[in-house]
C-alpha cells in the first residue's frame, strides 16, 4: 500500500485509549517496538519489568508526587492569556490559555521525565545515568535529576555542539555532570549517540541510558509519555474548574520527539470533540529536504534509533535524512511512535506547522503582550495558535502547552532577528 493510501485509510483507536496502547511489546498500532541488539534488548526488558511493578507501587508514586510538588513546583498554572487572545482574534472572542511548563524548575517540561527516569535508575540499583544531548536541554535536565538523587551522570555531546551550546555545557558541569565530547565524524548528535551506546554497553549493569523524549526502544516511549501525562491531567482539572466543567475545543503543542505534546494530549485522547494539534517545525517553509524538521508531515514509515515510526529519510538510502529548525529541541528526523499512531488514525490534525519566522514573531508577540518569554520550541505552538484563532468558531478555547522558557534563546534571537525588537503588537 502506498503511503498516501495508508494516510487516507487511517487506523481506528480502541477505547479506553490508555488501557489499550501500547500493547505488551510496546506497539502503538503499527508503530513502536524494540529494534535493538540482543544485549540492549535484555536491558530494555529489565527496565520494562521494573516499570510495570513501580507504576502501581504506592511508595514510588508518593515519592514522585512529592518531588513534583516540592522540587519541581507542580502543579504548573493554567494561565488565561487575555492580551494574546485579543491580539489573535480582534473581531472574535477566542480564549487562549497557556499551560505554564516554563515554570517547571529549570524552565522546561523535560524535568517531568528526567526526575522519574532517575528514580527508576535508583530503584534498579544503577550508579550512573547517561544520555546524549544535542543542544544540551536534555543534558541539563538529566544532570539536575542526577544531582538530586546523588547519581553519577555522563552526558555525551558532539564537539561542535559543545562549542555552540556553551551556556548549557557550563550548566551541566556546575550541576556535577561529566560532559564527554564526541570527536569523530561530524562531531554532532549522531556521533554523541554512537559513543553513548558504546559506553552503555561496557557496563549496562551499573548504568541506565535515559532517553530524552517519547522515542527510542520500548519501554521508553511508554514511560516518558506516562511521566509527561501529568501535564494533561493537571490541564484537564484546571480547565474544567475555570470553565464550568467544560473541555477546551483545541489543544496545541510543539512536536520534536513528541513528549510535551504526548503529555498534554494523553489526557484527552478519548474526548473526541477536543481537537489536537502537534505543531511541526517548517524551517524556511519551502518544504525541501534539509530545510525543515516536519517529520510527520513529510516523512515515511521506517525504523530508526530502535523503534518503528514516521521518519525523514535521505533521498537515496534508508538512513535518517537532514533536518533543520531554528529550535534545536525540535530538530529531529523522526517522531515518537505514539505521535505516528495519532496522526495515522486522524486523532491529531493534519498540516500543522509553523516556520522559523512565524515562531520568532510569536516569540516577540508573547513576550511583549504577556510578559512571558517562550522557548523557540514553544514559540512554534504559540505561532500555530495565532493562526488557528483566525479559523476557529467564535467563542472557542485554545490551550497551548508552553513547554519551556526562552532565556536560552534571547541572544540568538536578537542577533539574527533584530528587525523584531521594535515591532509593535497592538491590541484594540
Ligand atoms: C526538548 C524540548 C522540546 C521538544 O521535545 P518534545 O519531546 O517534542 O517535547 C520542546 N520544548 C522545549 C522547551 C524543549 O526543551
Amino acid at each position: 500500500m502506498s503511503q498516501l493510501e495508508k494516510n487516507k485509510q487511517g487506523i481506528t483507536l480502541t477505547k479506553p485509549y490508555l488501557e489499550n496502547y501500547p500493547d505488551k511489546n510496546g506497539f502503538f498500532g503499527p508503530y513502536g517496538g524494540c529494534f535493538v541488539p540482543p544485549e540492549i534488548e535484555k536491558q530494555m526488558k529489565l527496565i520494562s519489568e521494573q516499570y510495570d511493578l513501580l507504576k502501581n507501587d504506592p511508595e514510588y508514586l508518593e515519592t514522585l508526587s512529592r518531588i513534583r510538588s516540592d522540587f519541581q513546583g507542580r502543579p504548573t498554572p493554567l494561565f488565561f492569556a487575555r492580551n494574546l487572545s485579543k491580539y489573535a482574534s480582534p473581531d472574535k472572542n477566542i480564549k487562549i490559555y497557556l499551560k505554564r511548563e516554563d515554570l517547571n524548575h529549570m524552565g522546561a517540561h523535560k524535568l517531568n521525565h528526567c526526575m522519574a527516569e532517575a528514580l527508576i535508575a535508583l530503584k534498579l540499583g544503577k550508579k550512573k545515568i547517561i544520555a546524549e544531548t544535542g543542544a544540551g536541554q536534555h543534558g541539563v535536565a538529566l544532570a539536575t535529576a542526577a544531582a538530586y538523587f546523588n547519581l553519577k551522570c555522563d552526558i555525551y555531546m558532539g564537539e561542535i555542539d559543545i562549542i555552540k551550546e556553551k551556556p548549557n555545557v557550563v550548566r551541566m558541569k556546575i550541576l556535577g555532570a561529566n560532559v564527554i565530547p564526541a570527536t569523530h565524524g561530524l562531531k554532532s548528535l549522531k556521533e554523541a549517540v554512537d559513543i553513548a551506546f558504546e559506553n552503555y554497553m561496557k557496563d549496562p549493569e551499573n548504568i541506565m541510558y535515559c532517553i530524552g523524549s517519547v522515542v527510542g526502544p520500548h519501554p521508553f516511549p511508554l514511560m516518558v509519555r506516562d511521566f509527561q501525562s501529568v501535564i494533561g491531567t493537571e490541564t484537564k482539572k484546571q480547565f474544567k474548574l475555570k470553565n464550568d466543567n467544560k473541555l477546551p475545543e483545541h489543544i496545541v503543542a510543539c512536536c520534536g520527539g513528541g513528549s510535551n505534546a504526548a503529555g498534554i494530549f494523553s489526557a484527552f485522547i478519548d474526548d473526541e470533540d477536543v481537537k489536537l494539534y502537534a505543531v511541526e517545525p517548517l524551517g524556511d517553509g519551502t518544504g525541501k529536504l534539509g530545510s525543515h524538521a516536519a517529520s510527520i508531515s513529510y516523512g515515511e514509515d521506517g525504523v530508526m534509533h530502535g523503534f518503528n515510526s514516521i521518519m525523514i529519510k535521505n533521498l537515496n538510502d534508508n538512513e535518517p535524512g537532514p533536518v533543520n529548525s531554528i529550535a534545536s529541541g525540535l530538530d529531529y528526523p523522526s517522531v515518537g511512535p505514539e505521535q505516528a499512531l495519532w496522526f495515522r488514525s486522524n486523532r491529531t490534525e493534519k498540516n500543522v506547522g509553523a516556520t522559523d519566522l512565524e515562531a520568532v514573531d510569536a516569540f516577540f508577540a508573547l513576550s511583549k503582550l504577556e510578559g512571558i518569554i517562550p522557548a523557540l520550541e514553544s514559540s512554534h505552538a504559540i505561532a500555530y495558535a495565532l493562526k488557528l484563532a483566525k479559523n476557529v468558531d467564535n467563542n472557542s478555547t485554545i490551550v497551548v502547552n508552553l513547554s519551556g522558557r526562552g532565556d536560552k534563546d534571547i541572544d540568538y534571537v536578537v542577533e539574527n532577528y533584530p528587525q523584531f525588537i521594535d515591532k509593535k503588537y497592538e491590541i484594540q
